[in-house]
């Protein structure tokens, strides 16, 4: 099992839009790049997040991101899927 530690690349889930009446989203949810700014307690991180279009700061001290590696909630961090 892999420790994060700052300065890793990890994979932010972007949260996605809320699904419209016929099931359909706007955005979807997204593997984004990140950098482990921080790291806390049971694998929760702070992170630096890096969109296409810019960067998202989550720090521990703003609640930071849990590791959830299967089922890949919005808002959670997980280890880059090998490809
Ligand atoms: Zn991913």
């Amino acid at each position: 099992m892999q420790q994060p530690s700052v300065g890793r690349i990890v994979h932010y889930v972007s949260h996605g839009t809320p699904p419209r009446s016929d099931g359909t989203q706007a955005f979807q949810s997204e593997c984004r790049a990140a950098i482990i700014t921080e790291v806390g307690e049971n694998d929760t991180v702070g992170l630096c997040v890096l969109n296409p279009t810019g960067q998202f700061f989550h720090s521990l001290a703003a609640g930071g991101c849990h590791h959830q590696e299967n089922e890949q909630a919005g808002g959670s961090w997980h280890w880059p899927e090998r490809v």
